[in-house]
């Protein structure tokens, strides 16, 4: 391998962030009892939430919205203020969380930090994943960070244009097979998947993945003995 530039995806890769989200989900659940099971409000949520990608993006302020749409929905359009506020308040909760970093990520860093250029490659909402990261106090670690839209063949591909480096010299590391793995493998470059334990249903796939330039690991250490 001839890597030259590391990426890091940052939520569930870095930080913790799924559980946040799984925790204001049931929030909501609680909140909305009254109108439908757990389960019926847990898919008309994530059916909204999937339907809205295209428009609000991924991150925590689409999240709220979708909230919003499907409370709306579920309630035929009766919920009150008080139960707009709340959703709004869980929200906000979210946004101002501290963010908790993934046992041996400083580590791994600080140890690959003067043999490669590291990134971090993101998608969600802009002004969260850079107020995440000043948070994080992982900064000084990266060259460069992308937010992308979303992490598909192009969007990689012009990472790479403007890292000026060839696919094989680029190595993805990050918890999602579909937006970490797939289309970095597909663009000709490598990729370390390292699962975390909870994965949002949009980003689940079933089948698995073979190809020579992936690789499957437990955690984010095992990394450092792999370059
Ligand atoms: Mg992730």
């Amino acid at each position: 391998m001839n890597i030259k530039v590391i990426a890091f995806d940052a939520d569930d890769t870095l930080w913790v962030n799924e559980p946040y989200f799984r925790a204001s989900e049931e929030k909501f659940c609680a909140l909305m009892a009254e109108y439908a099971s757990e389960r019926d409000l847990e898919r008309e949520l994530l059916k909204v939430e999937i339907a809205n990608l295209g428009l609000y993006g991924y991150g925590i302020k689409g999240f709220i919205l979708s909230m919003m749409e499907a409370a709306l929905h579920i309630s035929g359009g009766t919920i009150n203020a008080a139960c707009v506020q709340e959703i709004l308040s869980l929200g906000r909760q979210m946004l101002n969380q501290p963010i908790e970093l993934l046992d041996g990520v400083k580590d791994v860093l600080e140890a690959l930090k003067p043999k490669y250029r590291l990134v971090v490659a993101t998608k969600g909402d802009l002004l969260d994943q850079e107020r995440k990261l000043k948070k994080s106090g992982l900064t000084d670690y990266f060259h460069h960070v992308e937010v992308m839209s979303e992490k598909d063949e192009p969007n990689y591909l012009k990472l790479l244009k403007h890292l000026d480096i060839q696919p094989e010299e680029f190595l993805m590391i990050g918890n999602s097979l579909k937006s970490d793995v797939l289309p970095v493998l597909n663009i000709g470059s490598h990729a370390i998947h390292v699962p975390f334990h909870i994965t949002w249903a949009h980003e689940q796939i079933e089948h698995s993945v073979d190809n020579e330039r992936f690789r499957n690991i437990e955690g984010i250490r095992e990394v450092l003995s792999m370059l």
